[in-house]
């Protein structure tokens, strides 16, 4: 008895790994031709500051629209695509896609707002990052001053040339923001050094502020230490009044998160932004 099952638990067990190896196969498949088919997508969510309650900008967040599978979110498919090199392709297709929409609407009439984008450690870290973001400055006509980026602790750990590459987009009037900031290899010398605009503090911080002292005290000092060294805070993850509270008590400048809105497609954006303005 024991033994049959010992025996079956097995066998599915293997039939389960080969599947999941054939859906990971298959949807690297797929990714190889998700840019020439267009199936990916831009979902946008609204920054806002803390003390007017006007937005401020946007967050830029690819989904993968896969004609079987459905929306698929950047969790199932950034870290294949990191390993399979696709990522900076698919990179350079968000930030065109983000900026030019940030133009289009600028262009329509809403207030010039800022446009964040996501930097994968592999982009960060191509030679042509610059080159690419010249290039797109000029193709979409965007103002660089409503372009940030958002890089994460682990793209510093290339040290002298991640402070390089930080220098030369701030020349080029880039935003630079550090995303998640307190869980990764985080080191005070990357915001000693690091020419960063914004620090973002990660949701798992602020999802727990209202229910755990320790996060509030980090919380707390995080915002602190910001405004020391002259940096903005962004809190992600807002779900709560509470939380927006807190934050706007401890002069946290801005919020994202489901409290104001989700990440949005284009054109919800445009029926809630556009017919405010
Ligand atoms: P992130 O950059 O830290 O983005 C914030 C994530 O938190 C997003 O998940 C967003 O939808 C989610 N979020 C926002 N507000 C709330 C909230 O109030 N509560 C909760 N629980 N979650 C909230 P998403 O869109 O699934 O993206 C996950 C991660 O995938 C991003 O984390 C980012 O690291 C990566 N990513 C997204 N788009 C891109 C991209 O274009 N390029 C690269 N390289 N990475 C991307
Ligand atoms: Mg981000
Ligand atoms: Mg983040
Ligand atoms: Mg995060």
């Amino acid at each position: 008895q024991a033994k049959s099952e010992g025996k079956n638990r097995y066998v599915v067990h293997s039939s389960e790994l080969l599947n999941v190896m054939m859906d990971e196969y298959m949807l690297e498949v797929d990714l190889r031709r998700a840019l020439d088919n267009d199936e990916f997508v831009l979902h946008y969510q609204p920054q806002i500051n803390n003390n007017t309650g006007k937005l401020v900008g946007f967050e830029a967040l690819i989904r993968w629209q896969h004609p079987t599978l459905g929306l698929i979110p950047p969790g199932k498919f950034i870290k294949l695509a990191e390993e399979n090199g696709l990522i900076t392709q698919i990179g350079e297709w968000v930030i065109n896609e983000a900026c030019s929409q940030n133009k289009k609407w600028q262009d329509a009439g809403m207030t010039p707002v800022k446009m964040s984008v996501n930097l994968s450690t592999q982009q960060f870290l191509t030679r042509d990052l610059l080159a690419f973001m010249e290039d797109m400055l000029e193709r979409t006509a965007i103002d660089p001053a409503y372009v940030v980026v958002e890089i994460t602790e682990y793209m510093a750990m290339e040290y002298e040339y991640s402070i390089q590459v930080l220098e030369q987009l701030k020349a080029l009037g880039i935003g630079i923001s550090i995303d998640d900031f307190g869980t990764g290899y985080s080191s005070l010398n990357y915001l000693k050094n690091f020419p960063i605009d914004y620090i973002k503090i990660d949701k798992s911080f602020v999802s727990e502020i209202m229910n755990n002292e320790k996060d509030a005290i980090i919380v707390n000092a995080i915002i602190t230490l910001a405004h020391n060294l002259r940096k903005e805070v962004i809190a992600e993850g807002v779900e709560t009044q509470e939380q927006l509270d807190f934050l706007k008590s401890h002069h946290c400048d801005i919020s994202q998160g489901y409290y104001f809105s989700k990440p949005l497609p284009a054109d919800e954006i445009e029926k809630i932004y556009l017919e405010q303005h």
